[in-house]
């Protein structure tokens, strides 16, 4: 049904430029962030509504999406509307401090937290899946993950003690929405790399907009190209056509000499994920005739994947879960090895988040490319001593095809963030901007994410599980000014597996925004710090000493 409406009503794109239809800044942010996810240059399915990750929706239905937009035009700058699983619920007055957007979606009580029981409540047409960025309005498209994914392989290098990923292989599953930015990260890096889609037209999707060099349906030419890039020492990204549970044992067998190993397949959704043996045409008809054979064929082909990263670790690789959940599957599908290799947060990222550093995004609602070229430089000039920073955004400059709106991200971390949002305020009130800019951030963050499997695995004190942070932050955020909030559960690793939340805030070149902006950009990461803090990680108690973060029991 959602595809044939969608058909009708023909392609959903944001509308651009400095003049607004609704009545206040943050209601038509909100109006035209929500079409942005839903824009066919951004969406990976956007007939069904979803975004990206799986079947994470941007709204429950076309009906939801419509009576949206409706109710954001009319909202009244005082006045906050209610968001339940991508159906609009309830108009509030509240007061122009408070968001205008107030999101909760797919929580479900802790012992009904299943997929199996999602479902069945989704097919009553009762929720929706939100995943992280796409049922909370701030999904940029594939670059929304690239520096992360940048700075991952990066990390990866430095663990091999090289500069570089020059003269190294990555092998890696799935080229979807997120994933698909593995291939450019890993070629920005120097390496050469294989990346293995079921779905064809994923991977033509990349190569289309520049994040994967070619691909194929040759395993053996697919093989030889990313071999002799790596013996060359030059970057190159090959895509080929197949099931990764079939092409990682087989490349372990033929003893290919593969240095790293990850996996981005929607493996945190078992169906989501194709199993062998069932053809890629017949996938959508399988899973819905029965989803639980369909999951438990699912678990037993990630089983063979993670069985085969296993043997690659054994064998000497770097080997990491890239925060999908495949090990919790492939464990379920009974192989009990699945926790062998570690998430890469606990490998790679958690120091930075101790200092309350993550992605931190922004969008041009003009339109315009220049005001992201113009606020890149802003950047630069704010931070003039950050290397990485300034080597990120030159390559983002030159590598990132926008996708929807003009848009970028970079990692900022605590008492940073505000800086770049006040000058991204001044140049919208200066006129230097031709439009008010949207700053949010991915729920692949410090503070606001509970996902044992992910961002919080492994934590010094055990508080994996402790899903009360998330909600701090959002009712802090909300507290703060943001423009809308949202809550969500079973981002990124599935149901059952995480809670998390979400802000983003314009800056339309007000005084009031300004003050806005100030107090979220700041309490934002400052919960990130907080978090750690709590947690006894000595840095974060550095960076709360010297930044200012008033935390009154520190752990020790
Ligand atoms: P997506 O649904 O857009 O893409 C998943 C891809 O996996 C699809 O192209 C699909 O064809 C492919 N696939 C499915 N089964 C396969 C199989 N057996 N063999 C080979 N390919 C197969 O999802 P996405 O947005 O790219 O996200 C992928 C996963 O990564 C999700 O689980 C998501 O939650 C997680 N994720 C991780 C991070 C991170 O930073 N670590 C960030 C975002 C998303």
């Amino acid at each position: 049904d959602a595809t044939r409406a969608s058909i009708l009503r023909g392609p959903v794109r944001a509308p651009r430029g400095g003049h607004r239809t609704a009545k206040s800044w943050g209601a038509e942010a909100a109006k035209r962030m929500l079409m942005n996810n839903l824009d066919p240059e951004v969406a990976e399915h956007p007939e069904d509504l979803v975004v990206y990750g799986g079947t994470g929706r941007a709204a429950r239905s076309w009906e939801a999406f419509d009576a949206i937009v409706r109710a954001l035009d009319e909202l009244e700058p005082d006045e906050t509307l209610l968001i339940q699983s991508g159906k609009p619920v309830g108009v509030f007055r509240t007061h122009e401090w408070a968001p205008r957007v107030l999101i909760a979606n797919s929580n479900l009580v802790g012992d009904w937290a299943t997929w199996p029981e999602f479902r069945r409540l989704e097919a009553l047409g009762l929720t929706m899946y939100g995943q992280m960025t796409a049922g909370s309005w701030i999904y940029i498209g594939t670059q929304g993950i690239l520096q992360g994914t940048y700075e991952t392989f990066a990390a990866v290098a430095a663990s091999l003690a090289r500069d570089s990923l020059a003269g190294t292989l990555t092998l890696t599953g799935g080229c979807g929405g997120m994933g698909g930015a593995q291939p450019l990260a890993v070629t920005m890096n120097g390496g050469a790399v294989l990346v293995v889609d079921v779905d064809e037209s994923r991977l033509a999707r990349r190569a289309e907009h520049g994040y994967l060099d070619e691909y194929t349906t040759d395993l053996d030419a697919a093989v030889s190209r990313v071999l002799a890039a790596k013996d060359a020492g030059e970057a190159l990204s090959v895509g080929i056509v197949g099931n990764a549970a079939e092409v990682f044992p087989d490349l372990l067998l033929r003893g290919v000499p593969i240095d790293v190993v990850t996996d981005q397949t929607s493996a945190h959704d078992p169906l989501a994920y194709l199993p062998v043996g069932i053809p890629f045409e017949s996938w959508r008809a399988e899973s819905a005739r029965d989803p639980e054979a369909f999951a438990a064929r699912a678990r037993g082909s990630m089983a063979k994947q993670v069985a085969a990263m296993v043997g690659f670790q054994d064998a000497g690789a770097a080997v990491f879960d890239y925060g999908n959940s495949i090990r919790r599957e492939a464990q379920l599908g009974g192989f009990e090895r699945a926790f062998a290799f570690p998430g890469f947060v606990p490998a790679y990222i958690r120091p930075l988040f101790a200092e309350g550093k993550g992605p931190f995004r922004w969008v041009a609602l003009s339109g315009d490319p220049a005001d992201i070229a113009k606020t890149d430089r802003a950047v630069m000039e704010l931070f003039p001593e950050d290397k990485a920073l300034h080597r990120w955004l030159g390559k983002a400059a030159e590598k990132v095809r926008f996708e929807g709106l003009p848009a970028r991200i970079c990692w900022l971390g605590y008492q940073e963030r505000h800086l770049a949002g006040l000058r991204f305020n001044e140049m919208v009130a200066s006129g230097e901007l031709a439009g008010p800019i949207v700053i949010g951030r991915d729920h692949l963050d410090a503070g606001s994410v509970a996902s044992p499997y992910r961002e919080t695995e492994a934590m010094a004190d055990g508080s994996d599980a402790i899903a009360d942070w998330p909600l701090l932050n959002a009712l802090l955020n909300t507290a703060s000014g943001a423009s809308w909030v949202s809550i969500h559960h079973g981002g990124g690793v599935g149901i059952g597996r995480s809670i998390h939340a979400g802000q983003v805030t314009v800056a339309d070149g007000t005084a009031l925004a300004a003050e806005k902006l100030e107090r979220v950009l700041v309490n934002d990461p400052g919960t990130g710090v907080m978090r750690h803090v709590d947690a006894g990680y000595a840095r974060a108690r550095e960076v709360a000493r010297e930044r200012g973060l008033t935390v009154p029991m520190p752990a020790e």
